[in-house]
């Protein structure tokens, strides 16, 4: 396969995606898994009460508290890029940017109503400035997407595992909730990680990012073309594929296939599809997010209609 020629387009000049729909870099994994989870038996029930339980603003405070907030006058130069990502990708409001202490490498996009991205000091330290970039578009993706619901719903289930005996459901509904919603987060990796490639505009630094998060930081002992022939024989194995990401659904790592996803993301930025987004031929105007405003949302009926109003960033 031939390396991309995107990927020394120069940072400064890279394309701007205006009225952008979430589904021009939506995976088709990430959708289908998406509805399956919606049509499970007790999701609404579960999604309801979470919502009750969880109010928007404790999660808010739990980061305000415990975190530093992104800013211009605190790591201003994420602050930078976060505002960089959500122009470059049209969303109407810069959704607020934690950094959280943890030496694990790690970035969320969470939150019931409006999204709230947070990224560890582990992976602050471990990336240069283009990895982080495609990090950043890869979170503000997550968050124009409407995935944060969903991520929140998953991180509250799994952690809150024992406690939740009060949500009207036997525990075997709740565990294939999880599973359905485990399957789905993984899925929803591969969309975001496209999102993260229209914002950095750089491939080899997304792929280095995904390296680095895999193998940590040595970038003396490792190679990105070595970790691409990695990724090649992952692709190789064609139908394989499939069950390599059934086996991913049972184990408990959320996160780390990263030579799957950079394989994925390498294919995805050699398609057609690809090309005609950054030629700016893309689903735009009318932006359905996943709507988790769909969803009844009993005694409050709230929920996150705030994110569908198109507007500009700046
Ligand atoms: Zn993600």
């Amino acid at each position: 396969m031939t390396e991309n020629s995107h990927e020394n387009v120069p940072s400064r000049q890279r394309r701007r995606f205006p009225g952008i729909s979430s589904r021009a870099y939506e995976h088709p994994a990430d959708r289908s898994a998406l509805v399956a989870l919606r049509r499970l038996t007790g999701f609404d029930t579960v999604f309801k009460a979470l919502s009750g339980l969880l109010p928007e603003r404790s999660l808010r405070l739990l980061f305000l508290s415990d975190s530093v907030r992104v800013s211009d006058a605190q790591f201003s130069h994420l602050n930078a890029m976060l505002r960089d990502a959500c122009y470059i990708l049209d969303l109407e409001k810069v959704p607020p940017m934690y950094v959280s202490q943890d030496p694990r490498p790690n970035a969320m996009c969470i939150g019931l109503e409006e999204p709230i991205i947070v990224v560890t000091t582990g992976l602050v330290e471990l990336l240069d400035e283009e990895e982080m970039r495609a990090v950043v578009g890869h979170e503000v993706g997550h968050a124009l997407s409407g995935h944060s619901v969903y991520r929140t719903i998953l991180l509250f289930l799994t952690n809150l595992a024992v406690k939740i005996a009060w949500i009207p459901l036997g525990n075997v509904a709740i565990m294939a909730i999880v599973t359905a919603l485990r399957e789905w987060f993984r899925k929803s990796e591969l969309s975001a990680d496209r999102a993260g490639l229209l914002v950095g505009q750089d491939l080899r630094a997304s792929l280095r990012g995904l390296m680095k998060i895999a193998g940590g930081n040595h970038l003396h002992e490792m190679n990105v073309d070595a970790f691409l022939a990695q990724a090649d024989e992952y692709e190789k194995g064609g139908d394989l594929r499939d069950s390599v990401l059934k086996i991913l659904n049972v184990l408990p790592r959320s996160h780390p296939f990263t030579a799957v996803r950079a394989a994925e993301l390498k294919k995805w930025s050699e398609t057609r599809d690809h090309q005609r987004i950054m030629d700016g031929h893309y689903p735009g105007a009318t932006r359905t997010r996943t709507p988790p405003s769909r969803i009844p949302s009993g005694s409050r009926p709230r929920t996150t209609r705030t994110r569908c109003a198109p507007a500009r960033t700046r």
